[in-house]
Parts: structure tokens; sequence; C-alpha cells
């Protein structure tokens, strides 16, 4: 197979021997409805949107519900037909906002199977930049690769992009919905990757896929030839964390995002394959984000991938899983590496409720552990060795703790990617990835509001 010559990253882990992702990778995706949905007005991190609907009203899937009024926001749209049944104050992973729920009366328009960007390339002629830009806007386009920017808004850069990387490495152990979209969406993927090369106005476009999924690089690589966009496929060897936004841009094009700067900074934007699927539902299918694929597995009976609306329970995910199969577990929202942990040793009985899928959402696994024990550090620098963004995790951790945030500046708490290298290093089994990261947002908010004084 033909890789790219590589410049590479610094730090990153090999976190799993591709075991944890076989329990995924060949169980086609499934379709699920479920009763009711509960859509939270929060899913762009930071970014409320106005609920615009009320209890008793009727909704169609793809009815705009929620407008977009923060920076970080991406307009919201219901998910299923059906009627609004309540509006109510939900927290979810640290988010706190309205939540609509919605009882479902139909799926609404069906799976996009039909149509022809899911079946042939199409013809773009009649797209150009503006029109696709606003299209995403006005179908509350997030990065679907779980760090919940409002996607759209990366294609409104006015700095000069030469490539456009598809980042469809998938490098967290564990999650296939990625792998799985582009072995089963192929044609809807390609197809958005040309609708949104022409958004960034880019010279070429590379998709990027890890070397352990040759399967999808070579459907992907067939396709491609079919263009006649500068499309390619690039194979890059499976490493952890390669689908960061900066890390994938060193490695495939060896150039370092400034601190503090962005992607465009460097001609580049990244966008992930589950991104570029939406881009074409919106464009193309008059599709709003309204559902995604989500990778249902560890220690339950039937792992699986599962398409389904978005504001579905994570309780229903595990139970058309067939349920956790061990008693001490963890939950994670998302992957082992980045997916907080949204219950521990639970089981239906236990009544503890969980969240609901969001955009975001890439996955559901429990773990066959209880919570870890942290053990005082021991000053190994097995987190500094490791860590992608240069940082020195255990002093920040330290600084965090001892609230002093003034420290976790000089740290450079801001540059933490949040990629759990760090914890999964760390002997001493230190929360590290969720302390830094946790610093990162606050310096973050105190340099806003000190540009907002200026
Ligand atoms: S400090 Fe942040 S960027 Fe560095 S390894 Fe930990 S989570 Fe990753
Ligand atoms: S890896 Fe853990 S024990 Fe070692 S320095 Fe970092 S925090 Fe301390």
């Amino acid at each position: 197979m033909e890789m790219a010559k590589q410049a590479t990253f610094p730090g990153g882990v090999h976190p799993a021997d591709g075991s944890d992702k076989a329990l995924t990778a060949d169980r086609p995706i499934q379709l699920y409805t479920p009763q009711q949905v509960t859509i939270l007005m929060e899913q762009t991190i930071g970014g409320t949107c106005q609920l615009l609907v009320k209890p008793g009203d009727r909704v169609q899937a793809g009815q705009k519900i929620g407008e977009a009024k923060a920076f970080m926001a991406a307009d919201i749209h219901a998910s299923v037909d059906g009627t609004v049944l309540e509006v109510k104050s939900l927290e979810q992973n640290g988010r706190k906002a309205e939540a609509c729920v919605i009882r479902t009366e139909s799926a609404g328009q069906p799976a996009q199977g039909h149509l022809p960007y899911m079946r042939a390339l199409t013809d773009l002629s009649g797209w150009e930049k503006e029109g696709i830009i606003q299209k995403l806007q006005e179908g509350g386009l997030a990065g679907m690769g779980g760090a919940g920017f409002p996607a759209y808004k990366k294609y409104l850069t006015d700095k000069k992009i030469d490539t456009l990387l598809i980042n469809g490495v998938e490098c967290e152990p564990y999650l296939t919905c990625d792998y799985r979209s582009m072995l089963e969406y192929s044609y809807a993927i390609v197809n958005g990757v040309r609708l949104l090369w022409k958004a960034a106005g880019a010279e070429k476009a590379c998709i990027c896929i890890e070397d352990n999924k040759p399967l999808a690089i070579e459907r992907l690589r067939q396709i491609v030839k079919e263009g006649e966009e500068p499309l390619e496929v690039t194979v890059l060897p499976t490493r952890y964390p390669q689908g960061g936004e900066r890390q994938l841009i060193q490695a495939v094009l060896g150039r370092e995002v400034p601190q503090g700067g962005l992607p465009a900074d460097v001609g580049a934007i990244v966008s992930n394959i589950g991104t570029a699927k939406a881009a074409a539902d919106m464009v193309l299918g008059g599709l709003p984000l309204i559902r995604r694929v989500v990778t249902v597995t560890g220690s339950v009976k039937n792992p699986g991938n599962i398409l389904v609306p978005v504001g579905t329970p994570v309780r229903e995910l595990l139970e058309l899983a067939g349920g956790v199969t061990v008693r001490q577990n963890r939950v994670i929202l998302g992957g082992p590496m980045t997916g907080p942990c949204i219950a521990s040793d639970w089981t239906p009985e236990s009544g503890e409720e969980l969240p609901f899928v969001s955009k975001t959402t890439s996955g559901v696994l429990v773990l066959p552990e209880s919570r870890l024990e942290e053990q005082p550090c021991m000053r190994c620098e097995g987190c500094v060795r490791v860590c992608p963004a240069g940082l020195k995790p255990y002093q920040i951790d330290c600084a965090y703790l001892e609230e002093d945030y003034d420290l976790c500046e000089k740290l450079y708490a801001s540059e933490c990617i949040a990629c759990g290298c760090c914890s999964y290093a760390c002997p001493a089994k230190r929360e590290l990835s969720f302390r830094v990261r946790s610093a990162r947002d606050l310096v973050k908010q105190r340099q806003r509001e000190r540009a907002v004084k200026k």
C-alpha cells in the first residue's frame, strides 16, 4: 500500500491492537428511531440556541427548532416528525441548556439511499463557494469528529487555502462509525468532499485514512478516480492522535500550526469524514444535520453501528446492543481516549439517567472496569513524552489543583488538544487529561474576557 511521504508529529501513543475495532468493523450500519427524542439546545461547545417551538407544536424532521444566537452555535433542527411534549432544562456533559422533548410520529425523511448523490458522483457545476457555505450554515453543520465546532465557519476564512484535509483516520480505539460510513456511504462522502473542496477554494483535497482500513482506502480510491477534481486518498501509518487537526496537518503537509493559530494560518482546512457526508446531505439531499452514526461497543452483548436521530437516548442504544455484560463498568460517551465517563457500574435497574445523542456523539463505549484510583505523581515524565502538544501535563495538573490559573496559562494549558495520551501513559492513573482540558477551558475563557475588556 502506497503511504504518504511522512512528516510526523511529536508524542502520541499506540493505545490498541485492533481487536477493539474488530468488535464492530464488520457490522453494517443499522437504522433505529426511538419513540421519543430529547434535543439539547447546545449541540456545539458554548453554542447555545434559542428554542423556537413550545409544547403542543407539531414539527417535521428537518424543521429548524433552535436558532443560533452565540458565535459558536449552529442551528438545530427537529430530528423526527412528531409533537413537542415538553421543554425542560437539562445538563449534559457539562453543557446546560434548554432541551426539547419530541414524541416521534415517524422517522421523517427516509434514509437517503435512493437519492442520486448516494449512488454516483453528481454534477456540481451549479454550486459555487457562497451557495455551498450558505447551505452548510442553514443545515446546522457541526464538526462530527467530536470537537463540536460549527464547521461551516472554517470555510468563511479570508486566508488562502491550498489544501483541504478530510479526516478519515478514526484513530480513537473502538470507534468504527467513520470506517463503516466510508464503506457504506462512499459516494455521498466523496460528493461531500468535492463540495467542501469548492467551499474551501483549495487547490487540492486529501482524504486521509490510516493503513489499518485497507477496504475503505480501496473503495474511496476507486470513486475518487471517477471524478475530475484534484482529490486524492492519502494513507498514513496508524498512530494516535493523528486525527487531531494540528497532528494531521503536520503528518500530511509537514506544516506546524503556530500556537494560538488556526489551520487556515498555514493554508489548510480540516474536516471530518462524517462532516463531508453531512455536507452532501445538506447541499444535495436537502437534509439538515439531524442524524448520525454511533458506534455502540465494548462490554455489550451485540456491538454495532447505528444510524439514529439526534436526541436518541443513550440508554436505548445500550438496550439495542443487548445490554451491558459486566457489573463493574464505566460508560463512556465517545472513545476511551477522549470521551467523558457518563456513568460507573451502570445497570438498567440503577435508574441513573444517561445523556442523549448529540450531533457530535461518535460512540457509546462500555469498559469493564470501575472508576480508577488515582495515585500521587511520581515525576516520571511519561505524560510529557507522549503529549503531542509539547506540554508538561503533570505541572498543569498540579497548578490546576492549586487553582493557580496564571501558572496554567504560563504552562500553555490553552494548547491542550484533549487527546488523552497523558492519562493513558500515566502509571499513577492520574486524571490528567480531564484536568488539563478543564485548565485549558478556563485559560481560554480568561483570555476572551481580557480581550473584551481591551
Ligand atoms: S495535556 Fe492535553 S494534549 Fe497533552 S497529552 Fe494530555 S490531553 Fe493530550
Ligand atoms: S505520567 Fe503520571 S506519574 Fe508520571 S509525571 Fe506524569 S502525572 Fe506524574
